[in-house]
C-alpha cells in the first residue's frame, strides 16, 4: 500500500529492498555477514575496491579541511586524491607516524592508511596512528584489502572506516570487481550517502560471488600463508635475491609490528633481485610457467609483476631499490612453485 511505501521510505533504506542504488537482498546479506566478520555494525557493497576508496576520500574531503594520506598507499588511490581532490582540499603525504603527527591540525577531516603499503609492504602502528586522528578529532580510514577480516581486525586497533578490496582475497577467484567498506552506522555515514548520489553500488550476483567466497576464505587464506611462507624463506637463500619484504619474515624490517598487529599473513609479497639488466629481468619473469603474468592479486592462481617503486613526492630521498618483483603464491603445490623459481632463477 501507499501507506506501507512511505512508511519504508521513512526507515533506513539500507537493509530492505527499495530501489537497487540502495541494494537488494543479496546485497543485504552480504553486507550483513562483512559487517559482523569485522565484528562492526555495517558495510557497504561497491562495485570495486578503488570504488569504495574514491567513495571514503570524496566523501570526507572538505575545501579548506585536510586530508592525510599515507606515502606508498595502493596507487590508484594516490592518484585519486591528487587529480580528483583539488578544489581547495588541503591534500598532504605522510610516511611515518611521527610526519603524521607534524602534519595533523584540527582542519583535518580524514587520515587514509594502507597496512600493508602496496609493493613496500611497511607496516604501519595503528595504534599511534588512530591516537593522533583522535586528538585532532579526524577520523581513520585504513585499506585492509592484504590481511582480511581473517587475519587483520582493523576496528580493534581503533580503525573506523575500513575498506577492503573484495576484488582479491574475498571473492579469491580473480573473477570479480567488489569493495567492502566496514564501520559503525555513524562511522560510515557520509560514504553512503556519497555512494547512493554517485550510484556506486555493487550487482547483486557480484555480492553473490562475494558471500560465496566469504565460505571458503579462512582455508584458502591458511593454504595460501603456508605456501607463501614456504616460498619466501626458499627465496630469502637464493644468492640472486637481496631481500624478501613479507612482513611474516623475521628477518622482514616490520616482522615485530606484524605480529602485534596481524593474526596471519596471505600469499602476496616483493622481493628485490640483486642488479641485473633488462633482458635477464624480463627473462626471469618471463620463463616463469607456474606465475601467471598479472595484477589482480588474492586468487586461486599464482602471479609475478615488475614491481615499480612509487614516485614518492619528493618527500625523501628514494631508496635505492634494485629490480623489485611482486609475487602471488596461489593455491598449488609450494614445492612446484620452488621448482619453477629455481629454473627462472638460473638466468638471472
Ligand atoms: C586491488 C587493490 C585495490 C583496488 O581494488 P579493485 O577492486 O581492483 O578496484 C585497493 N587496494 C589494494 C591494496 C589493492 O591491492
Amino acid at each position: 500500500s501507499l501507506d506501507q511505501l512511505r512508511e519504508a521510505r521513512r526507515d533506513t533504506p539500507f537493509d530492505t529492498p527499495r530501489y537497487g542504488i540502495y541494494g537488494t537482498s543479496t546485497t543485504f546479506e552480504l553486507q550483513r555477514a562483512m559487517a559482523e566478520l569485522c565484528g562492526t555494525e555495517s558495510c557497504i557493497a561497491t562495485g570495486s575496491g578503488l570504488t569504495a576508496i574514491a567513495a571514503t576520500l570524496s566523501a570526507h574531503a572538505e575545501p579548506g579541511g585536510r586530508v592525510l594520506i599515507q606515502g606508498d598507499v595502493y596507487e590508484p588511490a594516490r592518484v585519486f586524491a591528487e587529480r580528483e581532490l583539488r578544489d581547495g582540499v588541503d591534500l598532504r603525504f605522510f610516511e611515518t607516524v611521527d610526519e603524521l603527527d607534524a602534519l595533523a591540525t584540527a582542519d583535518t577531516n580524514l587520515v587514509f592508511i594502507e597496512v600493508p603499503t602496496s609493493l613496500t609492504m611497511r607496516i604501519i602502528d595503528v595504534g599511534r596512528v588512530v591516537a593522533i586522528a583522535r586528538r585532532v578529532g579526524a577520523p581513520v580510514a585504513c585499506d585492509s584489502t592484504w590481511g582480511t577480516p581473517r587475519f587483520f581486525d582493523a576496528h580493534a586497533l581503533g580503525v573506523d572506516i575500513s575498506i577492503h578490496a573484495a576484488t582479491k582475497y574475498i571473492a579469491g577467484h580473480s573473477d570479480v570487481m567488489l569493495g567492502l567498506t566496514t564501520g559503525t552506522y555513524e562511522a560510515l555515514a557520509p560514504t553512503r550517502e556519497w555512494c547512493v548520489r554517485y550510484g556506486s553500488t555493487a550487482a547483486p550476483d557480484v555480492c553473490w560471488l562475494g558471500l560465496r567466497g566469504l565460505r571458503t576464505l579462512s582455508v584458502r587464506l591458511e593454504r595460501h600463508q603456508a605456501s607463501a611462507l614456504k616460498v619466501a624463506r626458499w627465496l630469502e637463500q637464493q644468492p640472486q635475491v637481496v631481500r624478501v619484504l613479507y612482513p611474516a619474515l623475521p628477518s622482514d624490517p616490520d616482522h615485530e609490528s606484524w605480529k602485534a598487529q596481524f593474526s596471519g599473513a596471505p600469499g602476496l609479497f616483493t622481493i628485490e633481485l640483486r642488479p641485473c639488466d633488462e633482458a635477464a629481468y624480463a627473462r626471469f619473469i618471463e620463463s616463469l610457467e607456474l606465475f601467471g603474468l598479472g595484477a589482480s592479486w588474492g586468487g586461486f592462481e599464482s602471479l609475478v609483476l615488475p614491481a615499480l617503486p612509487h614516485a614518492r613526492r619528493g618527500l625523501r630521498p628514494q631508496p635505492d631499490w634494485g629490480r623489485l618483483v611482486r609475487f602471488h603464491v596461489g593455491l598449488e603445490d609450494p614445492d612446484d612453485l620452488i621448482g619453477d623459481l629455481a629454473s627462472a632463477l638460473e638466468g638471472v
